[in-house]
């Protein structure tokens, strides 16, 4: 069998995980790494970085080019430091309507009047993907950003029993475009609100695609900072799909502490990673136990697992969310516990994971506001 057969860019990226950068992140997931060519068993790599901190660099350059010429198959590796070229005037900030010259191409649909656009997405159903989603996006409100919560879990559209809204959306005065429904300061938009519950609804993966596209285009965003998006469970083609048309900023995967359930977030992680798309990070939901009565707390499935599994995989670990009874209770009754119960600390460690969220998210927007103007020096 042949090594250089197999060897492919994936495979590349992801030796890359060991590198870090001058700031702790594992080089496959940082911006900077912006080009990785493999032809032939030879493997060019450019690392886009600031001239003035070309030192600092340096020995991430090295490392790459060691790690990258350890991996079976490669015949050399050639890793170069590459600066953006100072521009005047500075590129254009990359804008929902029309970009400008020198700002970087969208990757898919962008949202009039959404300024990001993160998905939440888990490995496969029932981690609490849903319950994390509306929980953040109050979370994230009341870091003071204006959000909506677009519910793209077509199969199983759960935001109108979280947030417990079940009117159907008003049309603009032309009829084109449909009005978010809004609750908790939130916009709000899910098919559960165009089809009655118990409608079945078997989608096959064009059509999955074009209701959430209508989802996105066909409703009068915003303005919004941010909008997630509680994206279907799983990794199959409908959510490939979905996470290489929409202009996602990032990702954030929710995953239980099981053994089981972390193959699927690792699924899930290299899912956005195949198609470019940063992580965000990971969250541990149903991640301990704290007895209502005695406030004792018990490591139900394990816990730390999915902490262990985001160090190594090397994307941002979020926090813990605890298996609590009132997280259900509150979910099922449409008033999620960021709002009914704000200074709990179930409210707490979703506060925390939205700190981070927010945080990361500041970091991908830096990032891909240097518009990439390559130059090797
Ligand atoms: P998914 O969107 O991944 O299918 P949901 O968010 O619908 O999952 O959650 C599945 C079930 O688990 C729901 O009944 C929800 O209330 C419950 N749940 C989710 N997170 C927690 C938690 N941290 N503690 C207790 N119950 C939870």
């Amino acid at each position: 069998m042949s090594n250089t057969a197999e060897l492919s860019e994936d495979l590349v990226r992801s030796t890359l995980a060991t590198v870090r950068t001058p700031e702790g992140v594992a080089l496959s997931v940082s911006p900077a790494l912006s080009g990785v060519v493999v032809t032939a068993g030879k493997v060019y790599l450019s690392i886009n970085i600031d001239p003035a901190q070309a030192r600092a660099w340096e020995g991430v350059r090295a490392a790459a080019e060691d790690a990258v010429k350890a991996v079976p198959g490669v015949v050399s590796a050639l890793v170069t430091l590459t600066a953006e070229r100072k521009m005047a005037p500075p590129a254009p900030a990359p804008h929902a309507h029309g970009h400008g010259h020198g700002a970087p191409a969208p990757r898919g649909i962008s949202v009039p009047g959404v300024a990001s656009i993160i998905a939440v997405a888990s490995g496969k159903g029932g981690v609490g993907k849903s319950t994390t989603s509306i929980n953040l996006a109050l979370a994230l409100r009341d870091m003071g950003l204006k959000v909506g919560l677009l519910d793209a879990d077509i199969y199983g559209p759960s935001v109108p029993r979280l947030s417990g809204v079940a009117q159907k959306p008003e049309t603009t005065a032309d009829g084109k475009t449909m009005i978010p429904l809004e609750n908790f300061g939130l916009q709000l938009m899910s098919i559960g609100f165009l089809v009655e519950e118990e409608t079945p609804m078997i989608w096959r993966g064009p059509m999955v695609m074009s209701a959430i596209s209508q989802m996105l285009k066909e409703v009068k965003w915003g303005p919004l900072d941010v909008l997630v998006v509680d994206m279907p469970p799983g990794t199959g083609d409908a959510q490939l799909t979905m996470a290489q048309q929409v202009n996602l900023a990032g990702a954030v995967i929710v995953s239980t502490p099981q053994d089981l359930a972390l193959i699927d977030a690792r699924r899930g992680v290299a899912m956005f990673e195949k198609v470019n798309i940063p992580i965000l990070g990971v969250v541990e939901n149903m991640s301990h136990f704290i007895c209502p009565h005695c406030g004792g707390r018990s490591d139900i499935f394990g816990h730390g697992g999915a902490h262990a599994e985001a160090d190594k995989m090397g994307v941002p670990f979020l926090g813990e969310i605890p298996l609590n009874m009132r997280i259900r209770e509150m979910s099922d009754a449409g008033l999620p516990i960021v709002v009914s119960d704000p200074q709990s600390p179930q409210a707490q460690a979703y506060r925390h994971v939205a700190e981070g969220v927010k945080a990361a998210l500041d970091r991908v927007t830096a990032a891909s506001k240097q518009a990439p103007r390559i130059v090797i020096e």
